[in-house]
């Protein structure tokens, strides 16, 4: 083959090759006009290398964030070295549709690109390559993986009875909560409460009517607080808030808001009747706490004297009732 045809050979397979990859290829010039658009890039966008050459690409892609584009790009006509950009900072620099079969979900092409120099025979920067990449499989996988990462660890820390934190995951805010206080002082209150004659509801109505129960409880106290209380379900029917920043008046207050309101509210299982009461401790944060654990015992020291002392009421804590409990 005469070599001229050889070189004209090249040059057509060269353009066959640079149509087909499946890869975008665009050149621009320095004033971030188009001057090359291969096929990937006109399959995508819909438009013709025709219908874009010589346009300003800021023009034509008006969702392209420009001022970000333009730090990426400036850099490679400046100092002559590539530049990459990945979907996790910015999801794509060409808007364009997801049509791959699995990852159908995705509402646009996910991109990674590399921002290459071109130089001329004189070394000059005149124009650059951006070279895109289509990754919406592997962000998809990613996103996906972490959107499961995080249900279970929602639900690793949820009681699955009562969607409220479990015991765990209460106590471990409890403690954050006791160090923030050691730090900086303050007060929030700890309440512990429990249902009582409880095993009364069970062997009447059965452990279904028991669950019922306690789930109504725990709907009754999540209507109750405030965004920043946390509330756990410390065991089979005893249940703990965190009141943050709240003095004993403020905590006897919440305390007895939720007693009353569980001793009127009205539950039917079965059309019978479940009447529900409990018996509630406060504990109020005491810088003579040395860990979190004494803050517990304290409140349930309370929480034991209502107890003993008809059901159905509030105790605050106060060093004699430890006494008195020893
Ligand atoms: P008190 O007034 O002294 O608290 O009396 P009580 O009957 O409530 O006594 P206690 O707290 O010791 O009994 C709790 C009972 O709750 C014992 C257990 O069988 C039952 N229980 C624990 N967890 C669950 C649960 O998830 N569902 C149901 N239905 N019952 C539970
Ligand atoms: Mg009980
Ligand atoms: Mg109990």
């Amino acid at each position: 083959m005469p070599s001229a045809d050889f070189d004209m050979n090249e040059i057509h397979w060269l353009m066959d090759m640079f149509n087909t990859v499946d890869v975008g290829l665009v050149v621009l010039d320095r004033e971030y006009r188009v001057c090359v658009w291969n096929g990937f890039m006109e399959n995508h966008s819909g438009l013709l290398p025709s219908a874009v050459k010589d346009k300003d690409i800021f023009d034509l892609f008006p969702s392209i964030d420009e001022k970000w584009f333009r730090g990426k790009t400036e850099s490679v006509f400046v100092l002559k070295n590539r530049s990459f950009t990945i979907w996790e900072q910015q999801p794509y620099i060409f808007r364009f549709k997801n049509y791959r079969p699995i990852t159908g979900k995705a509402e646009h092409m996910f991109q990674n690109s590399t921002i290459i120099p071109l130089t001329t025979t004189t070394g000059e920067v005149g124009h650059v390559c951006i070279i895109i990449y289509d990754v919406t499989d592997e962000a998809m996988n990613k996103i996906e993986l972490e959107v499961a990462n995080k249900q279970l660890e929602q639900l690793s820390r949820t009681d699955s009875l009562t969607k409220l934190s479990n015991r765990g995951f209460w106590e471990e805010n409890l403690r954050k909560e006791f160090k923030r206080l050691k730090r900086n002082q303050g007060c929030s209150a700890l309440l512990m409460f429990d249902i009582d004659h409880f095993k009364r509801i069970n062997d009447e109505h059965g452990h279904s009517g028991g669950d019922m129960a306690i789930r109504h409880v725990a709907d009754l106290l999540r209507k109750t607080l405030r965004e920043t209380d946390t509330a756990g379900r410390y065991g089979g029917e005893e249940f703990a808030v965190t009141l943050i920043d709240t003095d004993t008046e403020g905590a006897t207050i919440f305390a007895e808001r939720l007693r009353t309101l569980i001793e009127k509210s009205v539950i039917f299982y079965d059309e019978e009747k479940i009447s529900i009461t409990v018996s509630v401790g406060i504990a109020c944060f005491d810088d003579s706490f040395e860990k979190h654990e004494q803050w517990i015992e304290a409140t349930d020291i309370a929480l034991y004297y209502s107890k003993e002392h008809g059901r159905n009421c509030v105790t605050s804590y106060t060093p004699e009732l430890k006494k008195a409990a020893k």
